[in-house]
């Protein structure tokens, strides 16, 4: 019976159909039990009428109107005196909806969350405030983890680059499994100590991560995922090709020039700049301003010539806006450093300069001299400024004076690598060359051709993808030991973030583990996290991730819901959504699918 629930312990009374359906009812059973000590009782002390709102029908509200008996209970030693006798199947005591359509707002909860949610079931006629829904979630027991042996972990976050959460997942079921507020090394080795059974874990190429798992699992086997070790390829590899525009466009005019070398920039004092984090952070910022450099070389060049600025952008790759403002610009336009936060450092800085120009160059030295002076920040802090000092910037382009002539045209006929571009020319060195058009192998030739130092990196690029593609991990020592004796700083950089990753890396090459899933998730987090306006704490936050997995027993009893539900809220559906790793790769970047 779907028109009403389930009165098998009641005896209707009455039924009136109006604008809506109101259904009286009373107990059968001429007795009730006491809900402390379970003693019979027959003995009345009084009625009350309850009424409950159920699911609609056929979009009228049903309304039941439920007689309730006090019962003075028998026991004498019981501490109820006392009791309303109870419908199980019916409700639960103080609740104002009967079980099936408390059931129909927590799922509207669950897909829609709170104000939506109430939105939505209004027009369904299953109307519920936005708290109830949401503590109707919250209600819901989360799923324990039963003693996952591979997992997967990656980070999404609260607030961009200021704070983030872990999301883990069982990858063997391909379900979340848990979400920790932050992805300190404390919290997630802490996750770890707590599931022991964990035997595998893949993650990105995070060393927080690494740290962490090796301080909670230090048994589980970590992999890292190919996904983000072909990414920070692809990044080396932009580098590199930034850098040798100027030598690729040069190489392409005068075939004859031997390679040239790059031109090193000249250390000089600049406070300006933040430092970068890494090595590899560095090296490529250098590699977006060489590659602007030589654009704006180009820009200054066609404009001295007289080319028109509409020609020019079209003829280098770039706005015409862009064209205007450098022209008017007169000086290579640096980059604007981004802001800094203040810093405890800040009114110690002049000292610091001039002990640096002095030549007292020796960090702790300098660090025992400001807490002399009252520094009250930590020695990081001086460091990090400190490497502001050795950062080597330049100003090598000169201002050059303009003069256009006369206004003449560019030859329409595109030429080639004129407006050769980094982050294109990546994409045509990491992709399978089968899968290249006749144009692009062109480009591809002629990029090749025309640098040394991109033929090189195009041999060890397709090496490495190719180890990716078909996961033999046997060839890394080989690829490593290429990358030493190439020369190529940018390359050398990737290989030693991987040498000293190594058992990961390989771990990533060999075994079928990947964060496909993990991604997947993260992506579904995002889309909750968001669909809350970013204001859902972590215990919502959590249930809604969590809880669409296991709730199928209570779905179940659901018939009315869904009545093939096991099957179509299992997992087949959604784990081919985010199931193997070429999937996940095409679903982040559709450029991925070409190249695996
Ligand atoms: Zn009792």
């Amino acid at each position: 019976m779907t028109i009403l629930p389930d009165l098998s312990d009641l005896v209707i009374e009455q039924v009136s159909i109006t604008n809506e359906v109101t259904v009286t009812v009373r107990a059968a059973s001429p007795t009730a039990s006491c809900p402390c000590c379970g003693t019979i009782s027959k003995r009345i002390q009084s009625r009350y009428t309850r009424t409950l709102r159920d699911l609609p029908a056929g979009g009228h509200p049903v309304h039941l109107v439920v007689h309730v008996r006090r019962f003075f209970c028998q026991q004498s030693t019981c501490v109820r005196k006392i009791f309303a006798e109870r419908f199980p199947s019916l409700t639960l005591p103080r609740m104002k909806f009967t079980l099936r359509l408390q059931e129909a707002l927590r799922e509207l909860g669950f897909a829609l969350g709170g104000e939506a949610g109430a939105r939505l079931g209004k027009q369904l006629s299953i109307p519920g405030s936005p708290d109830t829904l949401l503590r109707l979630v919250k209600r819901v027991e989360l799923p324990v983890a039963s003693s996952p042996r591979v997992v997967g972990l990656d980070d999404w976050s609260w607030k961009r680059r200021l704070r983030y959460g872990t999301l883990i997942c069982d990858l063997e079921s391909r379900k979340p499994i848990d979400v920790l507020p932050d992805r300190s090394v404390e919290t997630v080795s802490a996750w770890f100590e707590n599931h022991p059974s964990v035997e595998i874990v893949s993650r990105d190429r995070s060393s927080e991560y690494a740290a962490a798992i090796k301080k909670g699992a230090p048994q589980a086997l970590q992999v890292a995922d190919l996904w983000h070790i072909g990414k920070n390829l692809a990044e080396s590899v932009s580098t590199l090709l930034a850098l040798c525009r100027a030598e690729i466009r040069r190489g392409l005019h005068v075939q004859a020039i031997p390679e040239q070398k790059r031109e090193k920039a000249e250390p000089v004092l600049e406070e300006k700049r933040r430092p970068a984090r890494s090595r590899s952070v560095a090296l490529a910022r250098e590699g977006r301003r060489a590659q602007k450099l030589d654009r704006y070389t180009q820009v200054v060049e066609l404009h001295h010539r007289g080319f028109r600025a509409a020609d020019i952008a079209s003829h280098v790759g770039i706005g015409e806006r862009t064209v205007h403002r450098w022209v008017a610009h007169g000086s290579f336009p640096e980059a604007r450093p981004r802001r800094r936060r203040p810093s405890l450092i800040d009114p110690y800085t002049r000292y610091v300069l001039s002990r640096w120009q002095e030549g007292y160059q020796n960090g702790s030295q300098l660090y025992k001299e400001l807490t002399a002076q009252g520094y009250k920040g930590s020695p990081k802090a001086m460091y990090n400024y400190l490497a502001t000092l050795r950062t080597p910037q330049s100003d090598t382009a000169q201002s050059i004076p303009l003069k256009p002539r006369r206004r003449k045209s560019v030859p329409s006929s595109p030429v080639p690598l004129e407006n050769f571009s980094a982050q294109r020319a990546t994409w045509l060195f990491l992709c399978h060359p089968e899968k290249l058009d006749e144009m692009q192998q062109e480009e591809l030739a002629l990029i090749r051709q025309a640098s040394p130092s991109a033929e090189t990196a195009y041999d060890l690029a397709q090496a490495f993808m190719q180890m990716i593609r078909e996961q033999t991990g046997q060839q890394l020592d080989t690829w490593l030991s290429e990358v030493e004796t190439s020369h190529l700083p940018e390359l050398e950089s990737f290989a030693k973030g991987i040498q000293q990753d190594k058992a990961a890396v390989f771990a990533g090459f060999t075994l079928p583990w990947s964060q496909g899933p993990v991604e997947g998730h993260v992506n579904r987090l995002k889309l909750l996290k968001r669909s809350m306006y970013g204001r859902a704490k972590l215990p919502l936050l959590r249930a809604r991730v969590l809880a669409c997995w296991p709730r199928r027993s209570q779905l179940a009893q659901l018939s009315w819901l869904d009545s093939d539900a096991p099957a179509r809220r299992g997992g087949a559906r959604r784990s081919n959504r985010c199931g193997n790793r070429k999937s996940m790769m095409g679903a982040i970047d559709p450029r991925w699918e070409d190249i695996s």
